[in-house]
């Protein structure tokens, strides 16, 4: 059986970074896509374990080779999965979690019907602000095109199957945690698992009682 493609989107600074990290902390066999981008590092960041950080051209080139399962321009910079990785991580079974925006999860989703589609809202935008704030990673007209594009993609919630509020951080991680788990308990994802148990439901087994053995 296939593992599931989790898309995970939120607007900037709504915490999806942090709650995706515990998580994967404690989930056995879920793996994570780490992005191309063309942004600059920021902060602590490493390249290879954020995000794959690339030049314009070799971002071009990768798309021209047909690399990406998605990519799109977000706040003034390029982003992209690779469709190499995640195919390679689904087909061995396990699931991958993909932290991407609400353009991003629209191709996905186009690609691949079947993805579980996440929106973390703040419990308000006056959190948001804050919490972007205080994470002081942008500048501050950087800061402020990330509020103001946080409007368009907070509304398009709507897009998305499951939305997690992150107001307290325990609670959201439990409640992404909840839905990644349900999501592998679905009858039909558990087709193949279950066979050896129907199997043992077999006639002459229960015709063994019928006759009082
Ligand atoms: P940041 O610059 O804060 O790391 O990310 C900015 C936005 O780009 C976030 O909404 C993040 O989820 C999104 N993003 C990161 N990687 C990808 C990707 O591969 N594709 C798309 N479409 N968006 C991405």
């Amino acid at each position: 059986m296939k593992g599931n493609l989790i898309i995970v989107s939120s607007p900037s600074g709504g915490g999806k970074g942090t709650l995706i990290k515990e998580v994967l902390k404690v989930l056995p066999n879920i793996g994570y896509s780490i992005s191309f981008t063309t942004r600059e590092i920021r902060g602590r960041e490493e390249n290879g374990r954020d995000y794959f950080f690339v030049g314009k051209a070799q971002f071009e080139e990768l798309i021209k080779k047909g690399e990406f399962l998605e990519f799109a321009e977000v706040h003034g910079n390029f982003y992209g999965t690779s469709m190499s990785f995640v195919k390679a991580e689904i087909d061995s079974g396990r699931d991958v979690v993909l932290e991407i925006d609400v353009q991003g999860a629209d191709s996905v989703r186009k690609t691949f019907p079947e993805a579980v589609s996440i929106f973390i809202l703040p419990p308000s935008f006056e959190v948001l602000r804050k919490r972007l704030t205080a994470r002081a990673t942008e500048k501050k007209a950087d800061l402020n095109l990330r509020l103001i594009n946080s409007f368009r993609e907070v509304e398009r919630f709507e897009e998305f199957e499951y939305i997690v509020i992150n107001n307290e951080v325990t609670k959201a991680i439990i409640d992404l945690k909840t839905i990644i788990l349900a999501e592998r308990l679905k009858r039909i994802r558990q087709s193949g698992s279950i066979k050896a148990i129907l199997d043992s439901f077999n006639a002459s087994s229960v015709e063994k009682y019928i006759a009082g053995d």
